[in-house]
């Protein structure tokens, strides 16, 4: 543990260089009466998970540090479902459902908290199962405003209904959640087809993928070289049938390999042996996430722009990666929660590092990054907000971009449920 009592011990390194003002774990009624009563509008809570964000810690802020007193993890095994408390990472959610041979819809990395499921949660199974928040069953937690909630789907009434929609991908804005229920599914056996490939291939592979049943994901990453995932969960003789056809077209590309796992669990992306990108302490980084559609005629036009992108990045650690939605996820209607873009196919990151005590670095690869956005937006416009970056400019848009039609609707729910911003404002 580090020495300095105002320094937080978490994944992201931004967060845990931050001098935050202090770190609480529990939520007490002192939490909404008295401290916040007094602050200004810039001196907001900031609530850690995972702690994979560069906002779960910033300086001269408060953190509540959600892993200690909210990490119990219960399953109901009869029901197929799990509650978890808002603290609690992937990885020992997993662990847990590994154990009953269940598994849940988690993204590329077991590192992220609940951060991960109320921002929506992208998974290479979503395309089956849906995103982390189509499996949302139940929540628990404390709006801005410090009212306990306890909001079951299956029996909201008129008011909480909107509200329930509004804490399924933008719950960051409105309340601390303390334990959320989670739909499992049984495990099944997943064939992975990886390897490094080269432009040309990428956009065939690409091509291949916009074309795939829901049993199919594929995941890239462009940094200095290209390394793509295909994904294909197992779970009948039709899934066997479906994925040994894809493999006949992907013989092709001699320098994939193909690996077969027992479960979902056993699976790790982009591993730091594959020497992928710089895993640097010594960096700071941010994170956007893009959202889009079929590229369809444009991929040779993608993945060119792509290849100027990585050329120009200015840290070696500077990377985009993207992973595939679409099949279940287009299926829920665009109402039934605040992540709208269910048209969205691909789900691009950028992600910006630069060494943490260079502000002149900082400021060159945060050009950077807002430069790929903009090259990126004609290819994905949208936005998924896993991140928030109300300390960059980029915030105003990135909120807009996400939420767009919505954006009203959620400004009420803040006004009504966090009027004094007490969490990160909009
Ligand atoms: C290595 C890696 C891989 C990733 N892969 C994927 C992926 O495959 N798919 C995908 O969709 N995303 C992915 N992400 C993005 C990640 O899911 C989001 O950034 C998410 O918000 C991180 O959550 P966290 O709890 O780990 O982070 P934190 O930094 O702890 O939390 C982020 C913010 O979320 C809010 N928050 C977290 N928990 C709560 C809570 N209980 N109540 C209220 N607010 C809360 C807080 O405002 C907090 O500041 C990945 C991130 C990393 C670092």
């Amino acid at each position: 543990m580090k020495k300095n009592n105002n320094l937080l011990e978490v994944p992201n390194i931004n967060s845990s260089d931050a001098q935050v003002k202090s770190l609480i774990y529990k939520i007490g009624d002192d939490l909404f009466n008295s401290h916040y009563k007094s602050s200004s509008k810039s001196e907001y809570l900031c609530v850690c998970s995972g702690g994979t964000t560069s906002s779960c810690a910033r300086n001269g802020l408060i953190t509540l540090d959600l892993r200690k007193e909210y990490n119990h993890i219960h399953l109901d095994e009869e029901r197929n479902l799990i509650k978890i408390g808002g603290g609690v990472i992937m990885k020992d959610l997993m662990n847990v459902l590994e154990n009953y041979n269940k598994t849940f819809p988690i993204g590329l990395s077991k590192l992220p908290g609940a951060g991960y499921i109320l921002t929506g949660g992208i998974s290479p199974m979503s395309r089956r199962y849906g995103l982390a928040i189509d499996n949302i069953e139940s929540i628990k937690g404390y709006l801005g405003n410090g009212t306990f909630i306890s909001l079951e789907k299956n029996n909201l009434n008129s008011t909480q209904k909107l509200l329930w929609e509004g804490l399924k991908g933008a719950a960051p804005f409105l309340a601390i959640i303390t334990e959320i229920g989670l739909k499992i599914f049984q495990s099944h056996p997943i064939q992975i087809i990886e390897g490094f490939v080269d432009d040309n291939e990428l956009s065939k592979i690409i091509n291949l993928a916009e074309g795939f049943p829901e049993n199919l994901s594929l995941q890239w990453i462009y940094a200095e070289d290209i390394y793509i995932y295909i994904f294909a969960e197992i779970k009948n003789d039709s899934d066997k049938k479906i994925t040994k056809n894809y493999l006949k077209k992907i013989e092709k590309f001699t320098s994939l390999k193909i690996k077969s796992y027992e479960n979902y669990n056993q699976i790790n992306f982009f591993p730091k042996e594959l020497e992928l990108f710089e895993l640097n302490k010594n960096n700071h980084s941010e994170v956007i996430s893009l959202l889009g559609g079929d590229l369809k005629n444009n991929i040779h036009s993608f993945v060119k722009c792509m290849k100027e992108i990585i050329h120009d990045k200015p840290n070696r650690s500077c990377y985009v990666a993207s992973q595939q939605l679409g099949g279940k996820t287009k299926e829920y209607d665009p109402k039934s929660s605040f992540f709208i873009h269910r048209k969205s196919t691909w789900k691009p990151w950028i992600y910006a590092a630069w060494k943490k005590d260079d502000i002149k670095e900082r400021e060159t690869v945060l050009n950077w990054m807002n430069e790929s956005w903009n090259k990126l937006k004609i290819f994905f416009p949208k936005i998924h907000l896993a991140q928030i970056h109300n300390h960059l400019n980029s915030h105003e848009e990135e909120v807009y971009l996400s939420f767009e039609e919505r954006l009203g609707e959620l400004k009420t729910l803040k006004n009504i449920y966090d009027p004094e911003s007490i969490l990160p404002p909009l």
